[in-house]
């Protein structure tokens, strides 16, 4: 089950819809771009009237005001490629800049169901190469390609309109082009492809030869290495002569296709003109912008290539944003209404990972405002998914979890977790200070309010021993927090969000028993009043909450206060005389 990729169609609509977002600045290149093109066809064009001229005989002034246009056309040129340039980059920023942005937002709201099925490789590989890929041709490719094109089209333009006899002969090398480029593209992928394959292995050979040295010493398997390395070696040289004969045909068909368009020009021109068909200036002119054609030419083959491999990229992209939504929030006063109180009921609840195997078979819970309810249970008996379902997590595949009377997945995510919130034994600490990683709870939050988070859950100890106590930097690169100081945070960011009810899953797992105990009881009395849902594995959890409930194979077995399940004399009070036995 990976994770979609855009087919072709919907990768173009999503570029056309794209640019069809950013007309205006395209337009305005467009345009600046055209003008630029057309002050630098003016030198061409100066000079092949000033042939005609001489040629004609003219007087100095008349040669003197034709140079002042050439001067002020190139100057014009300069000046106005420079701004269409820095405007064209400004614009392949910001349009990746955008594209960036969405994906992130894209990703990071990925129901977390699809997330898990794909794995995360995939994600990672269009977030990191894909995007890279991307962004070379958008933040450069696009730009230097509009210029291509406008430099291109106008050049031929230009060259019809001055004598679409002579011009003719400019697209003597196209045939002889597009023979180059079919012949190269038809072998190129294949054999890049088999270039980067044996750098890998090479790679792979020497860095195993590197690292297991030792290993190879004493099963004196150094010759084989050294072997393996030769073989390797043979095929990269190999790969790399390949590709360097493709390019030896490459690039001499594309230059001669390049001295081809002038030349035929050069001689075209020159007999029609001996024919009287044309004047020597229009001759001039057009091998001149024969020449000029080159540069455009190159560079939108050059970009071409590069911008299929980015489109390959993109609809990997924007195949991310095909995933469907695992929740829809119930928009506007019509659909949505408020949950009128805390109360958090489960009812006929089942959830299945994979369709067919229910790992939760129809669960009744209610929660009242202000309880502590501790789960309890054997491995795999369905604790967690029963935690993420009362959270919010995924959406129940049977049944219905609601707070106040409205379902949990049709409140908006934000809204969501004002109302109950997860904290699990996975915790992840991100890069900034601790006073960073606590703020994405509550931005608005001062000082004191972190500092009485960190009390709460007994962090503030070793958060103000800390070389400069909030503010010291964590994270990768930053001071290493232990897993328990980590799993601390975590909860600080929880006690900062203030759910009306939270589910802890193990979320003190990490802590020392005794620490986890007391964490548990200071974080007690600042929740005073919320409701409580802790999944645990230690049994005091269970002895300090109201009720318990026991979970066995997707079922709760038995529920309620300590005291009475263990004079019960059921599972729970056999586990909970064992638990004592062992502790
Ligand atoms: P507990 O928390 O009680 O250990 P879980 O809720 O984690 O139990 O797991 C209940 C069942 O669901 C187990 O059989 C487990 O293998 C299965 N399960 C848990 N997570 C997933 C998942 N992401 N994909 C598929 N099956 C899962």
């Amino acid at each position: 089950m990976k994770l979609p990729i855009a087919d072709a169609a919907t990768t173009r609509a999503y570029t056309v819809a794209l640019l069809r977002k950013h007309r205006r600045p395209l337009a305005v290149m467009v345009v600046l771009q055209t003008v630029a093109a057309v002050a630098g066809l003016a030198g061409p064009w100066v000079l092949g009237r000033l042939v005609d001229a001489v040629a004609a005989g003219t007087d100095a002034r008349y040669v003197d005001t034709m140079i002042a246009v050439g001067v002020v056309a190139v100057l014009a040129q300069t000046v106005l490629t420079r701004y269409g340039q820095r405007l064209s980059m400004v614009f392949g920023e910001l349009v990746f800049a955008e594209l960036r942005e969405e994906f992130i937002e894209r990703v990071t709201s990925l129901p977390l169901s699809t997330v898990e099925r794909a794995g995360t490789g995939d994600l990672v590989a269009r977030t990191t190469n894909d995007v890279n890929k991307l962004q070379h041709a958008v933040r450069f490719g696009v730009p230097r390609v509009i210029v291509a094109v406008v430099q291109i089209t106008l050049t031929v333009v230009a060259s019809v309109l001055l004598s679409p006899a002579v011009a003719v002969a400019m697209f003597v090398g196209v045939p002889v082009l597009l023979l180059v480029l079919r012949w190269y593209l038809r072998r190129a992928t294949a054999a890049y492809l088999r270039e980067s394959a044996s750098y890998a292995v090479l790679n792979g050979t020497i860095t195993e030869s590197v690292e297991g040295a030792r290993t190879a010493d004493a099963l004196s398997l150094g010759e084989r290495r050294y072997g393996r390395v030769k073989d390797d070696l043979a095929e990269a040289f190999a790969a790399e002569r390949a590709t360097l004969n493709l390019r030896t045909v490459l690039f001499p068909g594309i230059d001669l296709t390049f001295v081809l368009a002038p030349v035929a020009v050069l001689l075209w021109g020159g007999w029609l003109a001996t024919q009287g068909q044309v004047s020597l200036g229009v001759v001039t002119t057009l091998v001149m912008y024969s020449y000029q054609l080159t540069g455009p030419v190159w560079e939108l083959i050059f970009w071409v290539d590069e911008i299929q491999v980015a489109a390959t990229s993109l609809a990997r992209i924007v195949g991310v944003q095909l995933v469907e939504p695992d929740r829809q929030a119930a928009a506007g006063e019509a659909h949505g209404r408020p949950p009128r109180d805390e109360r958090v009921e489960a009812r006929s609840l089942r959830y299945a990972y994979r369709e067919g195997h229910d790992v939760l078979h129809g669960i009744d819970l209610d929660l009242a405002p202000g309880e502590r309810l501790a789960v309890v249970g054997p491995s795999g008996a369905g604790k967690s998914t029963l935690g993420r379902m009362l959270a919010g997590i995924h959406p129940p595949t049977g049944g219905t979890v609601t707070v106040g009377g409205v379902p949990l997945v049709d409140l908006p995510l934000d809204e969501l977790r004002g109302h109950v919130a997860l904290v699990t034994q996975e915790h992840h600490v991100f890069v900034g200070t601790v006073a960073d990683n606590l703020l994405l709870a509550r931005p608005e939050a001062d000082d004191s309010e972190l500092e009485r988070a960190l009390r709460a859950v007994d962090a503030w100890d070793w958060v103000s021993a800390l070389p400069e106590g909030l503010r010291t930097e964590v994270g990768s690169g930053g001071a290493a927090l232990t897993p328990a100081q980590a799993q601390q945070v975590a909860l600080a960011r929880l006690v900062l969000l203030d759910p009306r009810t939270l589910v802890l899953d193990e979320a003190t797992s990490l802590l020392d028993p005794r620490a986890a105990r007391h964490l548990e009881r200071s974080l007690s009395a600042v929740l005073e009043g919320r409701t409580v849902v802790a999944i645990a594995h230690r049994l005091h959890t269970a002895h300090d909450a109201d009720r318990v409930a026991v979970v066995d194979d997707g079922r709760i077995t038995e529920i309620g206060p300590h005291d009475e399940l263990v004079a019960a004399g059921g599972d729970y009070a056999a586990l909970w005389r064992s638990w004592q036995h062992d502790a």
